[in-house]
């Protein structure tokens, strides 16, 4: 299994954590791209939301909470923050494996390039 993302749950891969619950993981991204940047991946390896159906309803409102969780962890919930789902190529995905970005700690531009 070459997929960064599973290497990095299996442990084969260092990552500094910050969440784990039933569903997912979540861990800093290594390339930030504002203050506070992390991502929430589910622990089953699915590509992208091209690819999920009912079945995957628990894991996709997991993915959200941990999400929202994490940003009061980190202090986000004032100021506000950004969940981002990056979706495909032409959505901007270099990883094929299911994440929402966790960003925050700046004003972040809109819309998105
Ligand atoms: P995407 O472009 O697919 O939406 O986001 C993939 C993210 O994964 C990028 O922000 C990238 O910096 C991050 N990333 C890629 N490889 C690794 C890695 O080995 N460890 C960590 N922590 N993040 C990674
Ligand atoms: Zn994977």
């Amino acid at each position: 299994m070459s997929c960064v993302f599973c290497r990095i749950r299996d442990k084969e891969i260092p990552a500094t954590f910050v969440h784990e619950d039933e569903h997912c993981l979540a861990f800093r991204d290594l390339n930030p791209q504002a203050p506070h940047h992390i991502l929430v991946v589910p622990k089953k390896h699915i590509v992208s939301l091209n690819d999920v159906g009912p079945d995957d309803a628990d894991m996709l409102g997991a993915l959200l909470l941990a999400a929202g969780k994490i940003a009061r962890a980190e202090g986000l919930a004032d100021g506000g923050w950004r969940a981002v789902v990056n979706t495909g190529k032409d959505g901007g995905q270099s990883v094929f494996h299911i994440h929402v970005h966790v960003l925050g700690g700046r004003a972040l531009g809109w819309p998105p390039g």
